[in-house]
């Protein structure tokens, strides 16, 4: 479809309709920019194994049609009266909230992901009426108010930094947590999306990193990434040298798997975080927590402010994702490739094939 086909209020995007539907044209409308909104017309959106879980409703409580996509970047092209972190031009970027309650002490500490009352995630979700559905990324344009928006440096390269906003910022909150840096060791467990943020944020912060994983094949690419050190998981020789090794594991596996073989590559007081979510219970021993008293922690994503600090580093350390930019109609395809542990290392989706 080509430009000027649609009033201005229509938004074209790619929706699922069901959980067993492919994702497939759609159009729908967005508010008009409100006094303290920004209208962003979208350039990139980074594909996240969340769009995964979420459309083919894996965690229960998907709401449909559903346009997804929470890695946004784009310019912004008007503003209300009222916004001032952003002027039309500017390059903007979207996580995967769009409001919260902004009252209560979870949104006032700067973790609106963790609103007590109600939070609006980008899509799959709805809007502070709790009624108005969230509809994501996967679309020409969004209109945000300007306190869930981030601010791009310029240079940053585009297609490379939408990812920075789910799979950069959800890796980087739990490094700054454990206060991670020289002198620590740091495991990540699965080397897509989310593991090669990891393994670039905690190389970033002075971190020894060793990556965790079970395709052979990304060896090369660990130590290019950064890594210091890749293991095989299923190599039972390479694991057996990772016995209380780590100060802390990132654990970003989209599927139910084994935690306690990784619990003891944990130091004493060590912390495995995980951040994938399986949609299937994880089994827990008991002997390899309170064995060298280790934690087992949990994280999501980050808050605004702490989003834009991760930002803000990543451009002074140059810390970018590398991507596949792909056209909107290999999406379909590129969800196969997801689950397949084939991507290198993140989709990004060409708004402008759309
Ligand atoms: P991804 O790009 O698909 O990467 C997941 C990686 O996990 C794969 O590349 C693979 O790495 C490994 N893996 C996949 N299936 C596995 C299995 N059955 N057993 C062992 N390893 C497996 O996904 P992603 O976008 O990084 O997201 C990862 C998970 O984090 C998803 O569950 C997503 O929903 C969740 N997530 C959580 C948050 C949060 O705030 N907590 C935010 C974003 C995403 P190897 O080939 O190296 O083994
Ligand atoms: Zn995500
Ligand atoms: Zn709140």
């Amino acid at each position: 479809m080509g430009e000027g086909e649609f009033p201005m209020s229509e938004i074209r995007g790619y929706a699922v309709q069901s959980p067993t539907s492919l994702l497939a044209p759609f159009t729908f409308s967005r508010r008009e920019p409100g006094e303290r909104d920004v209208q962003i017309e979208i350039t990139h959106c980074g594909v996240c194994h969340s769009d995964i879980h979420s459309a083919r409703d894996e965690w229960g409580g998907s709401m449909f049609p559903m346009v997804p996509g929470h890695e946004i970047v784009g310019r912004v092209s008007k503003v209300g009266g009222k916004v001032t972190k952003l002027k039309v031009g500017d390059v903007a970027g979207v996580g995967c909230m769009v409001d919260s309650c902004r009252q209560c002490p979870n949104c006032k500490k700067g973790l609106e992901q963790h609103c007590q009352n109600h939070i609006s995630f980008t899509y799959n979700g709805t809007e502070q009426d709790r009624k108005t559905p969230t509809f994501g990324g996967y679309s020409s344009q969004i209109v945000v108010d300007e306190r869930f928006t981030l601010t791009v440096s310029p240079k940053l390269a585009l297609d490379r930094v939408g990812p920075l906003l789910c799979a950069g910022i959800t890796t980087y909150s739990p490094l700054r947590r454990w206060k991670i840096g020289e002198g620590h060791r740091v495991g990540v467990l699965g080397l897509g999306g989310l593991g090669h943020m990891a393994v670039k944020l905690a190389a970033a912060m002075g971190a020894e990193v060793t990556v965790l994983s079970g395709s052979r094949s990304k060896q090369a690419d660990a130590k290019r990434l950064g890594a210091h050190e890749f293991a095989l998981t299923s190599d039972a020789a390479a694991t057996a040298k990772l016995a209380g090794r780590f100060d802390l594991i990132i654990d970003t596996v989209s599927a139910a798997h084994d935690l306690n073989a990784q619990l003891n590559f944990l130091k004493t007081e060590g912390t495995l975080v995980l951040v994938g979510a399986s949609p299937k219970p994880l089994e827990v021993s008991a002997q390899a927590l309170i064995l060298n008293r280790r934690t087992l922690a949990g994280s999501l994503i980050g808050g605004v402010q702490e989003t834009q600090e991760m930002l803000d580093f990543c451009a002074s350390k140059n810390v970018l994702a590398d991507v596949e930019v792909i056209p909107m109609k290999d999406i379909n395809d590129a969800y196969e490739r997801m689950i397949k542990g084939n991507v290198r290392y993140r989709f990004v989706i060409d708004l402008k094939t759309l």
